[in-house]
């Protein structure tokens, strides 16, 4: 997986300037939660409103979280949602979480511990996997290392196939056809309806399409799919198919305490939203992000990321880290966005809005890590290529002037046209993005089936 990209796409996408990058992403049925952490965080309250950053201020969603909060209960439900409500202080008001949380082992138990002492709210990461620590014998999923960035060979993740597609197929009106490439939306005429779906592999109709390539794809098979009549693309008479693209600050930390190995198997259970709303510092009164524990980094990985290492190093490094991932929210900017080249590759502009948000939450974590004994910290933050948390190409809201797809995420332009992947963010928030594409799609089948309903009585 991290030496030879596996299970990855081999494109190549290019940055504003032209230079080439192999984006982090892999088109397979379940899509790039065969390879998530299965970390599954709720947006807080506070994401769905406006919310004032160093660098500017979030957008507003037209709906709240308590438009979602019983699809949040629902796709936690389908995705075997571990977590321990009322132990993060920032998380919204909730239901108990279909599944106790996982346990920690005794070394982030350790930290745990370690970091209330420091008077901080550590609590247990939610998580989708398809595991009882009561009853390991009777669960599909085993605890091993290879969870984060992996696809789970026992189908104990809970991802989008084993969840969503796989229970999907029981139904006889259910058809799943892989292998086909969506080159085009082909519109009618008056250009309000999308009519066919053209594939490297033949074309399709349908009464109603959704489109769920994810944010960038998405973006660039509406971009591709421009006609006469729409020569900017399909749905695109705002001109923001593609923009306000959005990936987050992400980091990955390792914090060593030189005389203490750490033989943790599956790490990641701690999380910590102590600076989620608020830096702590009077002068400097924004949000600073969001931090849990990464998947062990093993020797094997940690070599394969830094190849010109002296193997002993990253062998030791790796045998006495423990492994953190650090987000900051990053902002909507109209000239962060996708676009196609002339040979059809995309390209993707991208300046990653709220730097000094995220070098703050590195400072304030590596000064708390210091404190309780990690006496090296080393952070690597991400670049254009970690694509992973794409979100933003395709923003819902009410106005079809500053908007691609109304609340429903119907494409304002089109009448039978849904987006229902992470395109639809108009703010990313500093948590990971899966819960709330999930149970969007969710709210959004509602829309539909009440469409069809419309149309059958008729
Ligand atoms: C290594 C890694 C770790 C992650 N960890 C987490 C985590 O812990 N928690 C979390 O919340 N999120 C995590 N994410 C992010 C999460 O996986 C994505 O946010 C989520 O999968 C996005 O869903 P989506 O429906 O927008 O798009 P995708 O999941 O990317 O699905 C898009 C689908 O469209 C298909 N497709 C694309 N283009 C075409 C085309 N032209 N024709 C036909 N089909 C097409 C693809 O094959 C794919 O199946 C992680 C991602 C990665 C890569």
């Amino acid at each position: 997986m991290f030496a030879d990209h596996r299970y990855h796409t081999d494109e190549t996408w290019r940055d504003e300037k032209g230079n080439p990058f192999s984006p982090v992403t892999g088109y397979h049925v379940g899509g790039n939660t065969k390879f998530y952490g299965a970390a599954i965080l709720r947006r807080r309250e506070q994401d769905f409103v406006p919310r004032q950053h160093r660098e500017g201020s979030t957008p507003p969603w037209p709906i709240g979280y308590d438009d979602l909060a019983p699809y949040y209960d629902q796709a936690e439900a389908w995705y075997f949602a571990h977590g321990q409500a009322g132990a993060d202080p920032t998380e919204p008001p909730r239901e108990p979480y279909p599944y106790p949380a996982l346990t920690h082992e005794s070394a982030v138990d350790e930290v745990n511990k370690a970091l209330r002492d420091l008077h901080l709210h550590p609590f247990p990461l939610p998580l989708a996997l398809n595991r009882l620590d009561g009853t390991p014998t009777q669960s599909a999923c085993v605890r091993c290392p290879t969870c984060d960035g992996f696809p789970c060979l026992l189908h104990a993740k809970g991802d989008a196939e084993v969840c969503g597609i796989a229970p999907a197929l029981a139904y006889d009106n259910v058809r799943l056809l892989t292998g086909h490439r969506v080159r085009r939306l082909i519109a009618s005429e008056d250009g309000r309806r999308i009519t066919r779906v053209e594939t490297d592999q033949g074309s399709f109709a349908a009464d109603v399409v959704v489109l769920a390539a994810g944010a960038v794809n998405s973006a660039a098979l509406l971009l591709a799919s421009a006609n006469a009549q729409s020569p900017h693309g399909l749905a695109n008479s705002s001109d923001q198919v593609g923009r306000n693209y959005m990936a987050h600050l992400n980091s990955a930390c390792m914090a060593i305490k030189p005389g203490q190995g750490n033989h943790t198997v599956f790490q990641k259970t701690l999380a910590v939203n102590d600076y989620y709303n608020d830096s702590g510092d009077p002068d400097y009164p924004y949000p600073l992000g969001h931090i849990q524990n990464l998947g062990k980094i093993t020797p094997a990985i940690l070599r394969a990321q830094h190849p010109r290492l002296p193997s002993p190093a990253t062998a030791w490094a790796a045998i006495h880290s423990m492994d953190w991932w650090l987000t900051t929210e990053d902002l909507p900017d109209p000239n962060n966005r996708v676009t196609i080249d002339s040979d059809g590759t995309i390209r993707l502009h991208w300046h990653p809005k709220n730097r000094e948000s995220h070098q703050r939450l590195q400072q304030v974590w590596r000064k708390i890590l210091h404190k309780i004994g990690f006496r090296l910290v080393f952070f690597q933050t991400m670049d254009i290529s970690a694509t992973a948390h794409q979100v933003g190409t395709c923003r819902f809201g009410e106005d079809p002037r500053e908007n691609v797809l109304d609340a429903a995420c119907k494409a304002h332009d089109l009448d039978n046209l849904y987006v229902v992947d992470a395109s639809f963010m108009p703010s990313i928030s500093a948590v990971n993005p899966s819960l709330t594409i999930m149970a969007n799609a969710i709210r959004v089948a509602g829309h539909i089936t009440e469409r069809f309903s419309l149309r059958t009585t008729r």
